[in-house]
């Protein structure tokens, strides 16, 4: 019974917790449960810590920890209720950011608790290193997805600059360790090359390779996280920086894979550089053909395979509703009809899954890129709304064109494409996109929404 009323039987349980909570992430229709599943368990770690710790812990430590417990809770609640489904990614990056500065204080506040003990400063200076990267970089992170910063920053040799500054932290990381220093100074000159390492790691990144960094940060996050919990020898804290660590790895890999980039491309700096460092593809000339409603309801009306590719426009619609009723629609008319997930679509990792499952799509329903690429060829009409880089046929076509070797959904291999989106303007890459151009797509204007609810009332009174 004692055991039960223990740090360790609770942390336990919040470890099981967490790794139940991260498989069930694995699935959408798990994924809501598993999420709260993982919450609860953290909120067991941090109420067991403060009512069962043995410690010694001053009532001014208590009412410090719970008001910053407070205003954590009140102000990530708000901002996490009232945000929109557009905005998420940008959350994610900042709340991603927040645990990196979390790793990186308690090791500005634990390094000189620890002088003499050069395993502890070890753990330390690793854990405010990677926490400070991570901070820094998720900044600027969420800075580029919500468009403060729309071009790549490239000083001039910047790959040699950043792997300089790199080599430089790890040397006087390992001298701050060994040399058993126990000079403020120095710590903070680290704690600073560190923020600056984070920017300068994530300013030049091309447009298109963003998915890539934020997962890569995700997992120096965790690492940082694992790196304070051996510090403290609190088990429940490791095995989530673990956790958060290894997941963000696995994906890290899954984006490379994604982007047809190595992950020595990714650590060493060679970001975007695919294409040249100033590169934005070549022009392109030539005509469009636009369509209206009733064409591309007589083009689907006739047809007997139809793939739908979901991007970010559909997500900042907000239609994922009623490309949904379309879907349904097509398939009663006996259209075999499925939804094509390039990895990167969006601006968070799987964040067409998200979407589309906030409407019960079914899950057989989306098909991957490797799987799907080989049925364009025999597909009546492709209905890409609101993607634009995912389908752009330079990855294949154009050297110099900054997406070059990524990976696409080959759209252009079905007999008749259509395009939904509102203007000519290009996608998150800020390159123009021949696929539009091609004999024969057919653009569809107009806000996703606005179209697929015209197209929705127009199929149904065939
Ligand atoms: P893109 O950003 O390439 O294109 C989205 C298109 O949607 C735009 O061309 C825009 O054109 C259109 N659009 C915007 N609003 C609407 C609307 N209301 N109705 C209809 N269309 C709309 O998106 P993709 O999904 O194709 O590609 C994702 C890009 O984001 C890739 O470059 C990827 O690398 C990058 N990225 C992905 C991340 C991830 O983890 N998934 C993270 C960070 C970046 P218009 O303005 O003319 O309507």
């Amino acid at each position: 019974m004692e055991y039960i009323f223990s740090l360790e039987f609770i942390y336990l349980i919040a470890s099981i917790t967490y790794i139940v909570g991260l498989k069930m992430l694995g699935h959408p229709e798990t994924a809501r449960r598993g999420n709260l599943i993982a919450a609860a368990g953290m909120t067991i770690a941090i109420f067991g810590t403060l009512f069962l710790y043995q410690g010694e812990v001053s009532t001014k430590i208590y009412v410090l920890i719970a008001i910053a417990i407070v205003i954590g809770t009140i102000v990530g609640w708000l901002i996490a209720k009232k945000v929109d489904m557009t905005k998420m990614p940008e959350l994610v990056s900042l709340f991603n950011g927040m645990g990196g500065a979390s790793a990186a204080l308690i090791g500005l506040i634990e390094f000189h608790h620890n002088v003499g003990n050069p395993l502890h400063i070890a753990t330390i200076v690793a854990g405010m290193v990677i926490g400070s990267v991570s901070f820094a970089g998720s900044m600027i992170a969420l800075g580029k997805l919500n468009g403060t910063f729309k071009k790549p920053i490239r000083l001039p040799k910047y790959n040699l600059l950043n792997n300089l500054v790199l080599i430089g932290i790890i040397v006087f990381g390992v001298f701050i360790t060994m040399s058993g220093t126990s000079s403020q100074l120095f710590l903070y000159l680290l704690f600073f090359s560190a923020l600056a390492y984070g920017i300068l790691l994530v300013i030049p990144i091309g447009g298109a390779d963003m998915p890539v960094v934020i997962s890569l940060l995700n997992s120096f996050t965790g690492l940082a996280a694992a790196f304070a919990g051996f510090l403290y020898g609190n088990m429940v804290m490791l095995t989530g920086g673990i956790l958060v660590g290894s997941a963000g790895t696995i994906l890290t890999f899954a984006m490379c894979t994604a982007m047809n980039r190595s992950l020595s491309n990714v650590i060493f700096g060679a970001f975007g550089s695919s294409g040249g460092d100033d590169a934005e593809g070549h022009e392109i000339t030539g005509s469009i053909t636009k369509a209206s409603v009733s064409d591309v309801a007589i083009l689907m009306n006739y047809s007997q395979r139809v793939i739908i590719v979901p991007g970010y426009g559909l997500a900042v619609a907000q239609a994922q509703h009623v490309i949904h009723e379309l879907e349904q629609l097509l398939d009663s008319k006996g259209i075999d009809v499925k939804y094509a997930i390039h990895p990167v679509a969006g601006r968070m990792p799987g964040h067409m899954n998200v979407l589309l499952a906030e409407t019960n799509v079914e899950y057989d329903k989306l098909a991957e890129m490797e799987d799907v690429n080989p049925e364009f060829a025999s597909t009546d009409v492709v209905f890409v709304v609101g993607a634009n880089d995912v389908v752009n046929p330079a990855a294949h076509n154009d050297p110099s064109s900054p997406i070059y070797g990524m990976p696409i959904l080959e759209v252009e291999n079905a007999k008749h494409i259509i395009v939904n989106k509102r203007s000519m303007k290009p996608g998150y890459a800020g390159i123009e996109n021949e696929l539009f151009y091609n004999q024969k797509t057919s653009m569809l204007f107009g806000d996703a929404k606005d179209v697929l609810t015209k197209l929705v009332s127009e199929l149904k009174s065939m």
